[in-house]
């Protein structure tokens, strides 16, 4: 699925449980997801090496977060 972040249109991917090998930093709340936690990559569709991983609720729940809110 493609949605927009940060005015950017990027590919949203679940990464489960079993694939999560790796602790990553979540943007949202700039805290670790640790192995063995199911969480999604956020993928530029221009930048892919721009990806970052986050927490389900805290993706859900970005608008909130983002600072200097844009409109
Ligand atoms: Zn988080």
């Amino acid at each position: 699925m493609s949605t927009h972040w940060l005015d950017t249109d990027v590919e949203v991917r679940r990464i489960q449980p079993f694939r999560a090998t790796k602790t990553y930093v979540c943007p949202g709340c700039n805290q670790d997801i640790t192995p063995g936690t199911g969480h999604l990559v956020v993928v530029p569709i221009e930048a892919p090496d721009l990806r970052r991983h986050w927490h389900h609720a805290c993706w859900a729940h970005r608008d909130r977060r983002r600072p200097g809110r844009l409109r």
